[in-house]
């Protein structure tokens, strides 16, 4: 009788849920296969780079290694399952990328260090 029960209530829930599913399956789908994609992906570089780390040459076990999209995906959406776009990258250098990335686009005005020696100097101006 209770198994009887819960299963009544265990199909009702599955055909609730199917309904729901039908209207965002194209968005779960989508999603689905973008995850797909990128490990697919994430397979054939890792044979391409003989699992190394794309930046320090660090053999590493393919959980260990992270997919880094060379230009950005909020730069270039287009670009995001586009394998020539990709490089895989252990946890660390990774993280480097992504901290010279970020630096990069912050220091192009002028170098920190300028302002330590215009602090010295008292006026850079007329040191250069
Ligand atoms: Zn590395
Ligand atoms: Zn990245």
């Amino acid at each position: 009788m209770e198994i009887f029960k819960h299963w009544t209530l265990f199909g009702v829930h599955i055909y609730v849920s199917s309904i729901r599913m039908k209207r965002r399956r194209s968005v779960d789908e989508t999603l689905r296969n973008k995850n797909k994609t990128l490990r697919r992906y994430k397979k054939i570089l890792y044979a391409e780079q003989e699992g190394c780390c794309g930046d320090c040459g660090k053999f590493v076990p393919v959980d260990g290694l992270e997919i880094h999209h060379i230009i950005g995906v909020s730069e270039a959406p287009g670009l995001m399952l586009k394998k020539r776009n990709m490089v895989l990258l252990c946890p660390s250098c990774h993280r480097e990328r992504h901290r010279r990335d970020a630096g990069d686009t912050d220091s192009r005005g002028g170098k920190p260090r300028g302002a330590d020696s215009s602090e010295k100097g008292g006026s850079d101006g007329e040191l250069q």
